[in-house]
């Protein structure tokens, strides 16, 4: 529908529809079309008015597309337009969609998959002006809307594209006539709203983690450039691709664009043009946990994100000194394990698997061997969902001469990281978990004074020395050896996206997918394991049920073939399975997920409330 006026955007719109604002590099209807196109979509009707010319010009090149003009535009609003177009729309079911919206293409293949014949499309509230709050009843059925929050019981905002069946759509002209001629003004959403309480109901779809904008005014278009384009493809050849919701702790759930995003022309990673890219995705690592350039550099690897806790600990360890691992989990475990595969001089300073590593005994260990050098831990024991006092296990290493090195893997990119303030020498992560690109792209961010230094340690490895990497990268710009070409094209575009959204509110989205796993786990009766407020917010460890039915392996299938993956624990002696908040996901996945995993329960006769 395009025949508004567009006068928010002043001078913008002195000669052209606000369809036709340019949004990032193309006009928003423009994108529309393509999106609508890419999607399966093959005719485009236009309800046109203020400056409808300038959609005739474009029906006159795009060939599905075809306009129907509404004389009375200036004084009739939406519904009137709508109404005007049921000739040419004819007998088809279709979507309506407003002009000035720009939307990942995921609104529209979610709408078509619905199995309902007439949806209004919503997400959960994100915006703080000029939303329509939308309400559904248990069934899902659209009951009441309004702009005004506190009047309605919101379930979500309205997105502006629906999906009509040709019955409804008929029945809805007929009433709206009944109606005229004083409904002249009226918006199509109050006629769905009308329907839908006492005609024929229209349902709700609330798409999940949905990029998208309405825009208004030209500090909407700002907004939009900003923190939506960069979520929209540029290439829509084939969109339809299913969306699985992980609830595993990596590889997470990845954005259509981060997916498309691998699908380059093939490039010899020796060109200039690539090494260009990786500075700057080197660049772009050290911005995302505040490293000063000057002092920190990063470094890339190829390889899963072990390979960066065996770099660390076998590149960095000076001659006759000692790795400190302070170590509360599975993933400290590991890097004991390396320093015992290496033969580096240890001590595993072991501690509950349950709680956040104990200071005290740090500091003692520190006290008792002045030959220690490095200090490890991990950031995030992801076996446990732990979060470990980092900053002040740091703080203790550099008063001690040590240098600090954490394994923020599972952290990285979704709790806010610091590494000066948190007094972090190195630490590292792999591309698939906080950033939601893809697996084989590992990287450590680090002191690069301490890596020139490391020169002169002993090399352990040939292919896994941080220093021989290293100075590869500021010889040449390039990788020593062949890197994960494809995972680099989809980091970019992933990092491109987690500055688009925003550290702070990456973080809260993250948490409050977490607050949602905790609420929905406490409804079925479900017991935890690690005191809330020693969690990290990103992974939940569950506690099996006491329950001769239940049986993880059969809970597992059953989610994993309706498109949700949960993942077995990581604790040796408790039985737990695990449930996590990582990537592109929200809260109306995981209110998707508690259906299922009660269906699930249900299925394998699993008692609920959940027995302990
Ligand atoms: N460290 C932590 C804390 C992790 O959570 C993981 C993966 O889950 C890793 C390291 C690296 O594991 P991988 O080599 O399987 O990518």
């Amino acid at each position: 529908m395009a025949a508004g006026m567009g006068t928010r955007f002043g001078s913008m719109t002195e000669d052209i529809p606000k369809g036709f604002i340019p949004a990032g590099d193309r006009p928003m209807v423009l994108r529309s079309i393509e999106t609508l196109k890419a999607c399966g979509i093959e005719r485009i009707i236009i309800g046109t008015g203020y400056h409808k010319e300038k959609y005739e010009s474009l029906a006159q090149e795009i060939p599905c597309v075809e306009c129907v003009f509404s004389p009375r535009f200036a004084e009739t609003n939406s519904m009137y337009t709508l109404y005007h177009c049921r000739e040419c729309i004819g007998d088809d079911d279709f979507l309506l969609l407003e002009s000035d919206l720009v939307f990942e293409p995921r609104a529209i293949t979610e709408l078509l998959a619905c199995s309902e014949p007439d949806v209004m499309l919503i997400t959960p509230v994100t915006k703080f002006q000029d939303q329509y709050y939308v309400e559904s009843d248990a069934e899902g059925r659209l009951t009441r809307c309004s702009v005004h929050r506190e009047e309605v019981n919101a379930k979500g905002e309205l997105v502006g594209i629906h999906k009509l069946s040709h019955v409804f759509y008929k029945r809805m002209c007929e009433d709206y006539e009944q109606q005229l001629p004083g409904a002249d003004k009226l918006g199509y959403e109050y006629q769905l709203l009308r329907m839908s309480q006492s005609v024929m109901p229209v349902h709700v779809h609330c798409a999940s983690h949905l990029h998208w904008y309405e825009i208004d005014d030209a500090q909407d278009l700002a907004f939009a450039e900003k923190h939506v384009i960069p979520f929209l493809p540029t290439k829509l050849n084939d969109m339809n691709i299913k969306r699985n919701v992980l609830l595993n702790p990596g590889p997470a759930t990845t954005t259509d664009t981060v997916k498309m995003a691998q699908v380059v022309p093939d490039i010899c990673p020796r060109e200039k043009e690539f090494a260009g890219m990786m500075k700057q995705l080197r660049s772009d690592l050290l911005k995302v946990v505040h490293a000063p350039s000057d002092r920190y550099t990063s470094v890339l690897f190829c390889g899963s994100g072990t390979i960066n806790i065996d770099i660390c600990l076998n590149s960095l360890l000076p001659e006759g000194k000692k790795v400190l691992v302070v170590n509360n989990g599975a993933y400290s475990t590991r890097a004991v394990e390396i320093c015992q595969y290496y033969g580096l001089p240890h001590i595993d300073l072991k501690s509950s698997v349950y709680e956040p590593a104990p200071l005290d005994a740090v500091e003692q260990a520190l006290n008792e061997n002045p030959d220690i050098a490095l200090v490890y831990t991990t950031h995030h024991e992801t076996g446990t969902g732990v979060l470990n006092p980092i900053r002040e296990i740091g703080a203790l290493a550099h008063a001690h001469g040590a240098i600090f090195v954490t394994d923020t893997t599972s952290s990285l990119g979704m709790i806010p990281l610091d590494v000066v303030k948190d007094n972090v020498d190195f630490c590292m992560a792999s591309a698939q978990k906080g950033l939601m690109a893809m697996t084989g792209l590992s990287f450590i961010i680090g002191n690069e004074r301490v890596i020139r230094e490391s020169k002169d340690y002993p090399r352990r490895s040939y292919y896994c020395n941080l220093y021989l990497q290293y100075d590869f990268f500021e010889r040449t710009g390039e990788m020593h050896f062949t890197p994960p070409v494809q995972t680099i094209y989809a980091t970019i575009q992933a990092l491109k996206e987690y500055f688009a959204e925003g550290e702070e509110a990456k973080f809260a989205r993250h948490h409050r997918v977490y607050e949602a796993l905790h609420d929905g786990l406490d409804q079925l009766g479900f017991q935890t394991v690690i005191k809330r407020e020693w969690e990290s917010g990103l992974v939940v460890s569950v506690l099996y049920p006491n329950d001769e039915n239940w049986n993880f392996e059969r809970v597992h299938d059953y989610c994993y073939e309706h498109g949700f993956t949960i993942y077995p624990g990581k604790i040796s002696t408790t039985n737990t399975f695990r449930l996590c908040s990582l990537g592109a996901i929200d809260t109306p996945d995981i209110e998707a997920f508690f259906v299922v995993l009660r269906d699930a329960l249900v299925a394998t006769g699993v008692s609920i409330p959940i027995r302990y």
